[in-house]
This record gives C-alpha cells, sequence and structure tokens, in this order.
C-alpha cells in the first residue's frame, strides 16, 4: 500500500541511550528511511518544531524532560507525526497517557528490531491512509480514490464489480436494497435486466463469502424475492 517510495519517508528516533539508538539508526537506514535523532529533551523539541517526520521513535525518560511532554507539544503544534512510544517502563500508565496524548504505537524495552521495523511501516502506512477519504462500517474500511478494501488491517482483495457493490452497500447500511436499485447503481441502465440479476446474485455471492472469510462484521443478507440489506451491529 505504500505509494510514497520508501526513501522519502523521514523518521525522527529520540533516544537518550546510545548504543540503542545507534542501533535504532543503522537498523531503520537499513529499511531505506532517512533517519535524524536527537538524544536529549531539548534537542527533540528543535526538531518536531522545526521539521514533519512520519514517524517518530520516542523514549520517554529523556534528559532534560518527559516523553509525555513532548507528545503534548505535538498535539499544541497541530503535528500529525506518526509516533511510537518505546520505554523501558513497562507501566500500563505510561502507556495510557501516552497513547490518550495522540502515541500510535507502544513498544516496550527490549524489543527486537524486526519488531520496530514492522511498528515503523505499518504506523507510516495507517498515517497516509488517515489523510484520505475513506468509508467505514464496523470493521470494513474503503477507500475509494484507491479502489481498496481493509477489513480489520488486512486488505480484501475484490474485482471491480464486488467493489462497487461493496461500496454501495456500505454507503446505505441497514437499507433493504432492492435488485434492480443495485444492478442500476452497479450496472447503470445499459445491461438486460434478466442477466444482471443473475450477475448480481453470484457477484454478491462472491462479495459474501469474502467479507466473512475475513471476518468482516457487517453482513449482506438476502431478503428473498427481493433483494439484500447490509446490516451491521
Ligand atoms: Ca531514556
Amino acid at each position: 500500500m505504500l505509494h510514497q517510495r520508501i526513501t522519502d519517508m523521514k523518521i525522527l528516533i529520540i533516544e537518550d541511550e546510545l548504543s540503542l539508538r545507534q542501533t535504532m539508526i543503522r537498523s531503520l537506514e537499513k529499511e531505506r528511511y532517512l533517519v535524524e535523532s536527537a538524544s536529549t529533551y531539548q534537542e527533540a523539541l528543535f526538531k518536531i518544531s522545526d521539521y514533519d517526520y512520519d514517524c517518530i521513535i520516542l523514549d520517554i525518560m529523556l534528559p532534560g524532560g518527559s516523553g509525555l511532554s513532548i507528545l503534548e507539544e505535538l498535539k499544541t503544534l497541530h503535528k500529525k507525526d506518526s509516533v511510537i512510544i518505546v520505554s523501558a517502563k513497562d507501566s500500563l500508565e505510561d502507556k495510557i497517557k501516552g497513547l490518550n496524548l495522540g502515541a500510535d504505537d507502544y513498544l516496550t524495552k527490549p524489543f527486537h528490531l524486526a519488531e520496530l521495523n514492522a511498528r515503523v511501516k505499518s504506523a507510516i502506512r495507517r498515517k497516509q491512509q488517515s489523510g484520505e477519504l475513506q468509508l467505514v462500517l464496523e470493521n470494513i474500511c474503503i477507500y475509494p480514490d484507491k479502489h481498496s478494501v481493509f477489513i480489520n488491517d488486512n486488505e480484501l482483495i475484490l474485482n471491480r464489480k464486488e467493489f462497487d457493490l461493496l461500496y454501495y452497500f456500505v454507503t446505505n447500511p441497514d437499507r433493504l436494497i432492492s435488485k434492480d436499485t443495485l444492478a442500476e447503481a452497479v450496472w447503470g441502465d445499459y445491461m438486460d435486466q434478466a442477466d444482471s440479476f443473475d450477475f448480481i446474485y453470484s457477484q454478491v455471492k462472491n462479495l459474501r463469502k469474502k467479507l466473512k472469510t475475513a471476518g468482516a462484521l457487517p453482513e449482506i443478507k438476502a431478503v428473498y424475492g427481493y433483494g439484500y440489506k447490509m446490516v451491521a451491529e
């Protein structure tokens, strides 16, 4: 889903512990991100005020101040940088405070670098998607511009007609939709009606199966002799 080249991604590592900082820098540079770092609260404050980052990796205990204050500052500055907290303190309180202050994720030290890389990748993906138009119905998320659908965080691959059908259902939840309406919405009126009904039947059947397999919460119910209805909780 990354449309931007990964080398354009800027990451700021805020960590005072030298060896950990260097290890993270090396690991993320290997993933071809542009990596900057700050080792004190003050230095971090300068960086976040002057630049935008795609992802900030933030230690809580810093010389000169708390990482939580950095989060507050990001909020004050209306910054949209994704933040992953890395903290030695496996304290639930810190975690909740951090997440409440807008952090996207939380990683407890010590962690595997592979885990850090995975979290960074997914934080950046979420950030990229959050600026776009999206339609959400329970755990179904549609990005109309990209014609992509996610159930929870997993992409659901649909053909073009299945996508159009799902789009129509998600924009009309809990509404009884006749086969006529559906055929017109998805095919326009240039298709022979009898054919289009057969087609709808098979496409909806496939779509229902795919949604169910992917664990989608809303369900497309068939209303005998009439059409369909997408039922959300
Ligand atoms: Ca520290």
